[in-house]
């Protein structure tokens, strides 16, 4: 696929943030929402939490198979994530954009900065936490990782915060039903494009003259 997302149908939007912060939640309710929006599914070295399933939140993959996938050039993008490694399978995305699908990704800053320097149209948006108590209580709340697991994802948290200024759009996350309602307004602009809205309503511009 060509580096750059001209003249394919799809947006390709890129979900960053701190652990806890609320992205999984927020995803998964614009997901619910909208059915032409479809999740990618990441490749990861570390062992599922409680409910997680394989091929749901994500592939759960060896460090060899991973080791094995990154020499195959399968990955779009693959970076190190509190000590352990997480990956966007070209397959994850390819398939789907090309097929007119609006893909979201759920990670980490690094990725989503090496998916823009690849699709310099991708859409990059970084959820805030309101603050530093409540990411904290956030994490405890969830009651998913271990307190050395929470303190390693506050400690690595500060860094990932410093990123924000290199993303398209910031969600602050404090009523999560505001922030949804931002997340769904930055999708719907995307889709009212010139390039997009004349792909959608082809009809109309036809009928209009427009090219
Ligand atoms: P992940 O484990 O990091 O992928 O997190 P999830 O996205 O699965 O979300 C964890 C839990 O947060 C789920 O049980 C959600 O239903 C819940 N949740 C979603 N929105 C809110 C909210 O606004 N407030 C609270 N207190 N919980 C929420
Ligand atoms: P992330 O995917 O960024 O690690 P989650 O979506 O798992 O974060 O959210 C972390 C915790 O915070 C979860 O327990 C979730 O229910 C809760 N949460 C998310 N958004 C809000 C919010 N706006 N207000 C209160 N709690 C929230
Ligand atoms: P968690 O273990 O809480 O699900 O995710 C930890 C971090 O890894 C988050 O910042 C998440 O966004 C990131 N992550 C998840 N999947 C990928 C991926 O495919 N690539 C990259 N670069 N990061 C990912």
């Amino acid at each position: 696929m060509a580096g750059s997302l001209h003249g394919l149908p799809g947006n390709l939007f890129v979900v960053a943030a701190p652990s806890g912060a609320g992205k999984s939640s927020l995803v998964k309710a614009l997901l619910e929402l909208d059915s032409h929006v479809q999740p990618s599914v990441s490749h990861t070295t570390r062992p599922p939490r409680g409910r997680e399933k394989h091929g749901r939140e994500y592939f759960f993959t060896s460090t060899a198979e991973f080791d094995s996938m990154v020499l195959g050039d399968a990955f779009v993008e693959w970076a190190h994530v509190h000590g352990h490694r997480y990956g966007t399978s070209k397959k994850a995305i390819e398939d789907r954009i090309t097929h007119g699908a609006d893909v979201i990704l759920e990670i980490d800053w690094q990725g989503a900065l090496q998916i823009k320097r690849i699709y310099p149209n991708a859409v990059l948006i970084f959820i805030l936490p309101p603050s530093w108590e409540e990411l904290r209580s956030r994490l405890e709340r969830r009651g998913e990782d271990t307190a050395e697991v929470i303190e390693t994802r506050l400690v690595n948290a500060a860094n990932e915060l410093a990123q924000a200024k290199e993303f398209d759009f910031v969600i602050i996350n404090e009523l999560f039903e505001r922030a949804l309602f931002d997340l769904k307004a930055i999708v719907h602009a995307q889709r009212l494009k010139f390039l997009s809205q004349r792909r959608l309503r082809a009809d109309t511009f036809r009928a209009l003259g427009i090219l």
